[in-house]
């Protein structure tokens, strides 16, 4: 294991499985340029040492130059690719092989592959030595690959962590976690900060309830509180970028958390996506939701009744009790599907006593 700034990793993909990679990349680069004097551009800083294996690969003439861009920022890409050093070479005519260390993303290539055809470049081919197929959103082909690996930060052979880690001899992942995360599911009312309480001191977890943030905000009148006011109090959602930006906030206060029960969270599946990102970046995962499952008419009674006690006005009145539970239907529903399809719903009758329903939820946690 070898700990860089504040992350650990853990050993992944070994020197000899690399230099098996880069064989098959340059085998295939001399197979299809030889005589091409082809002109080889290297990505600084992650590629320099895949170009230089390569290029002592590589059996003809050929020219190598480098080009510097920045698109990661720790271990979370942004969307923003800088051009830091620029292309001096002539382009127009030749034959220009990209060397790219990993292509995640693609924004590096897509800006790259601008660049080179700004410049008159018109036959180019990409050889990377690892590529995300997962992570991968654009659709120029990337025509020599050493290593598909899934969608996780690594470092190591040219790959670094914030400058950390270039000089390893073979390739690290961050070490996965063995954090418990919950996702609390159901609609309004089905009794998930009720359990939340019970099951985080039972589990030791940090309860994390978007809804509450909200209304502690509103009662100091910040301004995430008067942005989200007008939203809550007709039952409709609050804006993803407002609500994630929160989520992740509360989550970085809590670094040494064991796990997290999110309740309230997340409720779109941009937010979903944005969570798991989020794990990801910690070597952790979402384990499971847990749905409480209960009837709608059953729900607005239950909320109609807390409302004469919890002094929230999105509790007193039926309508927008009605439409909470809608927005729920037409918009968070979506996401027993999204946790389905992973093998992570759970579903468990929300109806019974408090005590019963966390015999319920405690007979899934403990198969985790
Ligand atoms: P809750 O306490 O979970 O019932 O949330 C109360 C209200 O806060 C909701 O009706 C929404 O207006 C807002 N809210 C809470 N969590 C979220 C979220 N994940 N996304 C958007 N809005 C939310």
């Amino acid at each position: 294991m070898v700990k860089l700034h504040d992350l650990q990793f853990v050993p992944f993909i070994s020197e000899e499985e690399i230099g098996t990679a880069i064989d098959k990349v340059s085998a295939g680069l001399n197979q299809d340029l030889a005589n091409k004097n082809p002109l080889f551009i290297g990505v600084l800083n992650g590629a320099f040492i895949f170009a230089s294996e390569v290029l002592k690969r590589f059996d003809y003439d050929c020219e190598i130059s480098f080009v510097k861009l920045a698109s990661y920022e720790g271990t979370e890409t942004t969307h923003e690719v800088k051009e830091l050093v620029g292309l001096g070479e002539e382009v127009t005519g030749r034959t220009v092989v990209i060397l790219e260390d990993i292509v995640d993303t693609g924004n590096t290539i897509e800006v790259l592959i601008e660049m080179l055809v700004e410049k008159g470049c018109l036959t180019y081919k990409i050889a990377t030595l690892f590529y995300k197929p997962e992570a991968y959103t654009k659709k120029i082909n990337i025509n020599y690959i050493g290593i598909e690996i899934p969608n996780r930060f690594i470092v190591g052979y040219g790959l670094d962590y914030k400058g950390l880690g270039r000089n390893l001899t073979e390739v690290y992942q961050l070490k996965p976690n063995d954090m418990t995360n919950l996702v609390l599911f159901g609609p309004p009312g089905a009794g998930k900060g009720t359990q939340a309480e019970v099951l985080k001191q039972k589990y030791n977890l940090v309860h994390i309830s978007t809804g509450d943030v909200f209304r502690y905000n509103i009662k100091n009148e910040t301004e995430l509180g008067t942005l989200a006011k007008s939203y809550i109090d007709k039952g409709q959602l609050v804006p993803d970028e407002v609500t994630i930006n929160m989520l992740n906030a509360e989550v970085d206060k809590n670094q040494e958390a064991k796990g997290f029960i999110f309740d309230g969270f997340p409720r779109t599946e941009a937010q979903a996506d944005s969570l798991d990102k989020l794990l990801e970046s910690k070597g952790a995962m979402v384990s499971a939701m847990v749905a409480l499952e209960v009837d709608d008419e059953v729900l607005v009674q239950r909320l109609l009744e807390r409302g004469k006690t919890s002094g929230r006005p999105d509790d007193a009145d039926e309508k927008v009790i009605r439409n909470r539970i809608k927005v729920y239907y037409d918009e968070t529903a979506i996401l027993k599907n999204y946790y389905q399809k992973q093998d992570k719903y759970f579903g468990v009758d929300g109806v019974g006593g408090i005590d019963e329903i966390t015999e319920r939820l405690s007979s899934v946690i403990d198969k985790l």
